[in-house]
């Protein structure tokens, strides 16, 4: 029996980093950069008034209230042609550029006007500098804008685009191919006849692999005998950075699955200290890594969490591979046998206003029970033992969080 770290990091030897590609910065959310990007210009282009107001010399405001001549109005997008003189104001919007011999702005709340707008009386003193942004507050030529190995958010890709940025070197996507196996397996809600039953891991691991940001594809079903599962592998490994299969990889007679990776792969055939997903197939074909999930849903799934997806991301580019972890309080007994595995428990994870995290049971834990894995957004770590008793601390992976 292999242990979870050395089945974890065997499975993260398989694949490195997918060379980097060019992408529109449209299609970047998410993925990771592959080199550092540094400004070319200044964000702020030019110094400019963080307030809708008048634009004055600092000087000019002490022993407020003063009153001055109003000598026009700048928009933002446009300059000023007339530089602001002593005992000089010009009406300014937020954006507009600091013009020539101001070197400061009185928020128009602390003004009036009289003489039909030719006057200002300014209420306040202000200092040199007051609601000015200076040019390059943000950004100067040559800092680093979004660092390399950096999942881009949507600030990201703002910052980038005040920069003037508009193609951004990432790795892309992961290609995710996804296939099942297995004579019983009925697509849809056609009639089942007896011994049948529908597929579901399909659906489940294409969803989990487009909401961890990888491309998946669909590479339908394949039945139990060895010309087509060696004809959906090889078409797999052609089109995919990394094929998924389920099914065929534990100690059955039809197991083809196994039969197939072992003649056209270089593949290890693991018994993992785990529960649930105890078996797992891990190796390249073709130069391709290929991981054979178990067949039972739940174990599938949480196969996936524990070892494809830390590859995946690893191939996509993030430094952080694995689910966040966060120590829980059990809200009731989390029991288990003791049988040398590590048990991953579907749980609901709850997190209090005074940062507590509470679990609970999130229904049935058999490894074929899918209606407690749907319930589930986290996974309880029960470390070999007799379990957790109520109000006790279990370790806690966290799946989904809005
Ligand atoms: P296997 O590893 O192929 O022996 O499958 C283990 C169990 O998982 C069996 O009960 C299968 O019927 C079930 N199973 C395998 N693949 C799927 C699938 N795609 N959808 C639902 N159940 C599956
Ligand atoms: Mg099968």
């Amino acid at each position: 029996m292999a242990t979870l770290a050395e089945a974890q990091s065997y499975v993260l030897g398989l694949a490195g980093l997918l060379a980097p590609i060019e992408v529109e910065l449209a299609d970047a959310l998410g993925l990771v950069t592959a080199a550092e990007v540094r400004a070319g210009e200044a964000v702020p282009p030019f110094a400019n008034t963080a307030m809708d107001g008048y634009a004055v010399r600092a000087a000019d405001t002490v022993g407020a209230p003063v009153t001055l001549q109003v000598i026009g109005m700048l928009a933002a997008g446009a300059a000023s042609e007339r530089a602001v003189g002593a005992g000089e104001a010009l009406r300014i919007m937020t954006g507009a550029p600091m013009p020539e011999g101001a070197d400061a702005i009185v928020m128009v709340e602390r003004t009036s006007t009289s003489d039909d707008g030719a006057l200002v009386t300014i209420e306040v003193e202000v200092p040199v500098g007051m609601s000015v942004r200076p040019a390059g507050d943000d950004l100067e030529p040559g800092d680093v804008v979004v660092a390399e190995g950096v999942a881009l958010t949507p600030g990201h890709l703002g910052v980038l685009a005040s920069v003037g940025i508009e193609r951004v070197l990432v790795r892309p996507r992961p290609r995710v191919g996804v296939l099942s196996t297995g004579d019983e397996l009925v697509e849809g809600n056609a009639p089942l006849r007896p011994g049948q039953i529908r597929e579901s891991n399909r659906p489940a691991l294409l969803a989990v692999v487009a909401q961890s940001g990888f491309e998946g594809v669909d590479l339908g079903i394949a039945r139990d005998n060895e010309p087509e599962v060696t004809a959906a592998i090889e078409r797999a490994v052609a089109e995919c950075d990394l094929v998924l299969t389920s099914g065929g990889v534990s100690m059955g007679d039809l197991d083809y699955v196994k039969v197939v990776l072992d003649r056209i792969g270089d593949m290890r055939w693991m018994q993992i200290d785990i529960k649930p997903a105890k078996p797992l197939a891990a190796g390249v074909v073709k130069g391709v890594p290929v991981v054979g999930l178990p067949g039972n849903p739940v174990s599938s799934m949480v196969s996936f969490e524990l070892f494809a997806r830390p590859l995946l991301r690893q191939m996509a580019g993030h430094h952080e591979l694995h689910r966040a972890e966060v120590p829980a309080l059990a809200a009731h007994d989390l029991r288990r046998a003791r049988d040398g595995r590590i048990h991953f428990n579907r749980v609901v994870a709850s997190l209090a206003v005074d940062g507590t995290w509470t679990v609970r049971s999130a229904g049935g834990q058999g490894s074929h029970q899918l209606a407690g894995l749907a319930n589930a957004n986290a996974l309880a770590v029960l470390p070999d033992g007799e379990g957790v008793p109520a109000g006790g601390t279990v370790r806690t992976m966290l799946l989904a969080w809005p």
